[in-house]
C-alpha cells in the first residue's frame, strides 16, 4: 500500500534489543520480510470509564486494605486484573461469595438490580465503579419501563454489561441481530423502546435500529444509540488506520467487546486483522509481505500492552514507528461520593 500525505507524529521508543527468547522465535525468512513501518491508531487504549474502575479499585485498598473484593473483571483485560489481584483484589462471580460485610467493588459494566439487592442483603460495603456512560443507560431503561413500553437490549449475549442492562427491569429482550429484529413477536404498534450496548459496532448497530423502525411504529430510543463516545472514536481511528496499513492488531483481551469490534471494523476495510493480548500474541508469519503495520488498543488495554508489541514488532526489524493524527481525549469521570468522603 502506497503511503499517504499524512502527517505522521514520530513515537519515541527505546532502542529494540534483540533477546534469544524473542528473535529466536521468527524464523529467518519471515524476519526479513519485517521491513515495515508501524503506525499506532490514535486514540486507542484506555477509556475515561476504565481508568475510574482501576482508580476506585486502587483506592479502595488504600481506604480499606485488603482484601477488597470486585464483582467480576473489573474490566476486561487479564493484565488489569492479574495487577490488580497481586494488590489485593480478589475477583468474584457472585456476590454470594463474598464475606458478610466486605468492601466490595461492581465492576464497569454495571450489575443488574438483583445484584444490587443480594449485596444489601449481605451487609457489603459496596462501591459502585460502573462507568457513568453504562448508568445512563440504566437510568434510560428505567424510564421506559415506567412509561409501559417494553425494553429491547441491542447487544452480545452473555456480557457483563448486557446481563446488567437486562437485569435492570423486568421483561427487558435481548436482541443481537436484524433476525432476532425480524422474529420479535410483538404487535406492529406495540408500545416498544431500545437502548443499546455501548461497546457495540456503529454499523452493525445502526442495521438492527433501521430494522426495529421498519417493522414497529411505537419505538422510543436515544437520538441514534448508545454506543459510548471511547468506541466511536476507537472505531474511527482504527478505520482511519486500515485505510494506511497492510495489516492491523489490535491488542485486547478476547473477551473484550470494543477490542473484538475494533478488529472487526479493520476487516470490513478490507485489512487483515487479529486480536492479540499481548507481544506473545503476535504470529511473524502475519507479517509476511507488509510494508506497513497497524496498532489499536481497546478501551481496556493498558498502553504498557501496546508498547510490548510494537516493541517486538521492532526486535524483529520493523521501524519507524509513527503515530497517525487522532482526537485526543480529556473525558474524565468523577469518583463515587462514598469514596470521596470515606477518604476525607
Ligand atoms: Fe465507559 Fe465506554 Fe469505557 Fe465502557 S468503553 S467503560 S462505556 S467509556
Amino acid at each position: 500500500m502506497p503511503p499517504s500525505n499524512l502527517t505522521l507524529q514520530p513515537v519515541a521508543f527505546s532502542k529494540p534489543r534483540l533477546s534469544a527468547a524473542t528473535s529466536g522465535l521468527l524464523p529467518e525468512p519471515a524476519l526479513q520480510a519485517v521491513k515495515a513501518q508501524v503506525l499506532l491508531a490514535q486514540p486507542r487504549g484506555f477509556c475515561a470509564g476504565v481508568v475510574r474502575a482501576i482508580d476506585i479499585v486502587e483506592r479502595a485498598l488504600e481506604l480499606y486494605g485488603a482484601p477488597v473484593y470486585v464483582h467480576h473483571e473489573i474490566v476486561h483485560n487479564g493484565h488489569v486484573v492479574q495487577m490488580l489481584r497481586e494488590r489485593g483484589a480478589v475477583f468474584v462471580d457472585s456476590v454470594d461469595d463474598i464475606p458478610l460485610g466486605a468492601p466490595t467493588v461492581f465492576s464497569a459494566h454495571g450489575v443488574s438490580h438483583a445484584v444490587v439487592a443480594r449485596s444489601a442483603a449481605r451487609g457489603l460495603q459496596v462501591i459502585d465503579a460502573t462507568c457513568p456512560l453504562v448508568s445512563k443507560v440504566h437510568q434510560q431503561v428505567q424510564r421506559y419501563a415506567q412509561q409501559g413500553r417494553a425494553v429491547l437490549v441491542i447487544g452480545h449475549p452473555g456480557h457483563q454489561e448486557v446481563i446488567g442492562t437486562l437485569g435492570r427491569v423486568p421483561g427487558a429482550r435481548l436482541v443481537s441481530s436484524v433476525a432476532e429484529v425480524q422474529a420479535l413477536q410483538f404487535a406492529p404498534d406495540a408500545p416498544l423502546a431500545y437502548v443499546t450496548q455501548t461497546t457495540l459496532s456503529l454499523d452493525d448497530t445502526r442495521d438492527i435500529i433501521a430494522a426495529l423502525h421498519e417493522r414497529f411504529a411505537d419505538l422510543q430510543g436515544p437520538d441514534t444509540d448508545d454506543i459510548c463516545y471511547a468506541t466511536q472514536n476507537r472505531q474511527a481511528a482504527v478505520r482511519a488506520l486500515a485505510a494506511e496499513v497492510d495489516v492491523v492488531f489490535i491488542v485486547g483481551a478476547n473477551n473484550s467487546s470494543n477490542s473484538a469490534r475494533l478488529r472487526e471494523v479493520a476487516q470490513q476495510a478490507g485489512v487483515p486483522a487479529f486480536l492479540v493480548a499481548d507481544e506473545s500474541g503476535v504470529d511473524p508469519a502475519w507479517l509476511r509481505g507488509a510494508r506497513r503495520i497497524g496498532v489499536g488498543a481497546g478501551a481496556s488495554t493498558p498502553e504498557v500492552l501496546v508498547q510490548r508489541v510494537v516493541q517486538r514488532l521492532r526486535e524483529w526489524g520493523a521501524g519507524p514507528v509513527v503515530q497517525l493524527p487522532g482526537l485526543e481525549e480529556r473525558i474524565s469521570f468523577r469518583l463515587p461520593l462514598a469514596l470521596i468522603e470515606r477518604a476525607a
